[in-house]
């Protein structure tokens, strides 16, 4: 049994402290506040299984004249925002070369491929049944050019990565989907994604399951985590913690907390905004507004809107455009009904260049570890490096344990 920090408390921090504690580890898990509140509860709340090939940069001139003219609705950016990501942004092109982004696919995609297999035990001992819906993910395209280049894709995914989905026409979605008011040309159904109706609620149901099997979590700031006795020790209004390993889990925060440990961790953070909205009629399945870069989930809370990206500097204020944007598109579609009033949310992707996350041992930092940088997909792929991390801890390894090391990432 070895004492272990797990820093930040988002679903991959959760996830990364059950696994060890499953591996019978004394795991303290710690957050500046409770588990579920950032980043892993804004999002649009789907196990992403369809997404076997991470996140590329778009790099024909077409779509990247349409961002730098703000012509698109996916990605909005500011130039101190550019600015300041500038080197991490190029490194981030030059990954998604095809021949590149084909290779970091065929990993990422071993990941997505198990996410809902990994998820299954978490739902079932945190009792969160109530949560989930197993109906699948639609991307809806509003014109026959867009579906056929989207069913094309889906052709693609089945018969590279056996992602399941199914390409329904308009009119037969409208049967199942009465929510809608206008007729699309078509979806593509990936069918075998699954969504929650509140991530943050599940986060932190996955954070009681640790607590009630035993663990601890602690309510405090990991910025004074500091080198004790060839271990770590960081203060906590409970008093000093003390540990063997400690594991960063602080999603977009990670990169800035590793450079006091003389760390340089390339990360590109896409912000997100979302809104709720009272619709008087709900879609049965979260879906995917493609020609504005949207997505509708049914939340708890009420249908939650969520954006694309905006390249902004971190301490940018809201400015959620996208948003804005998107309601008087979205609208026509499916009646979305007062907006449901509450503070503005935003959080970050935390992305890295590779598009990889970064699982395993941090170089020339004996006993601390990583687990972030899951961008476009953390919630999904929670479960699924922790449980690769927790191999890593345990000194045992692969090849995918290889790509995904610090040490390859950082190399
Ligand atoms: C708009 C949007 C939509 C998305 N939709 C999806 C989706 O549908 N499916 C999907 O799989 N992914 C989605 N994502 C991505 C996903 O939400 C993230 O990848 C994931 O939540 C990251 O989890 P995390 O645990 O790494 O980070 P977080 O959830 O942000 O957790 C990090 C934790 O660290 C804590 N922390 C930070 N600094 C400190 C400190 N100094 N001391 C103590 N604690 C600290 C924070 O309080 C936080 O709780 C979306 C993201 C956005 C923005």
């Amino acid at each position: 049994m070895t004492e272990i920090l797990v820093l930040g408390a988002g679903m991959v921090g959760v996830s990364t402290a059950l696994a060890l504690q499953a591996r019978g580890h004394a795991v303290t898990l710690v957050d500046r506040r409770p588990p579920g509140q950032e980043t892993s509860h804004g999002n649009a709340g789907i196990i992403q299984v369809e997404a076997a090939e991470p996140y590329a940069m778009p790099r024909d001139l077409v779509t990247l004249l349409r961002y730098g003219l703000g012509r698109s609705n996916d990605l909005t950016y500011s130039l101190a925002g550019v600015g300041a990501m500038a080197p991490a942004l190029w490194r981030y092109f030059r990954a998604s070369a095809p021949a590149r982004h084909k290779v970091a696919s065929a990993s990422y995609s071993l990941l997505t491929r198990r996410a809902n297999r990994d998820h299954q035990p978490l739902i079932a001992a945190s009792g969160s049944e109530n949560l989930i819906t197993r109906d699948g993910l639609a991307v809806l395209l509003r014109d026959r050019a867009t579906l056929d280049a989207a069913a094309a894709e889906a052709e693609h995914l089945r018969a590279e990565y056996a992602v399941g989905s199914r390409i329904v026409d308009g009119a037969a979605w409208r049967a199942e989907e009465p929510a809608l008011r206008l007729t699309p040309a078509g979806v593509v159904h990936y069918t075998d994604c699954w969504s929650v109706s509140d991530p943050g609620g599940l986060t932190a149901a996955y954070g009681a399951l640790f607590e009630r099997l035993g663990g601890r979590f602690l309510l405090a700031d990991s910025d004074g985590l500091e080198r004790r006795d060839g271990g770590w020790r960081l203060d906590t209004p409970e008093g000093a913690v003390d540990a063997e390993q400690a594991v960063i889990c602080l999603g977009p925060w990670s990169g800035v907390f590793l450079r006091r440990f003389g760390l340089r961790v390339p990360m590109i953070l896409k912000r997100g905004y979302h809104a709720h909205y009272d619709a008087p009629l709900r879609p049965r399945r979260p879906f995917v507004d493609a020609a504005h870069g949207v997505v509708l989930s049914n939340m708890r809370k009420g249908l939650r809107m969520t954006s694309g990206a905006a390249i902004v500097a971190q301490d940018a204020v809201a400015a959620p455009r996208q948003l804005t944007r998107a309601e008087a598109a979205v609208d026509p579609l499916i009646e979305l009904g007062p907006r449901v009033e509450e503070p503005q949310w935003f959080g970050s992707r935390p992305c890295l260049p590779g598009m990889l996350p970064m699982v395993g041992a941090l170089p020339g930092q004996p006993g601390l570890w990583a687990n972030f940088g899951h961008g476009h997909q953390g919630f999904t792929l929670g479960p699924t490096t922790a449980a690769l991390l927790a191999e890593a801890m345990a000194g045992e390894g692969g090849a995918l344990h290889d790509v995904l090391s610090p040490a390859t990432q950082l190399g």
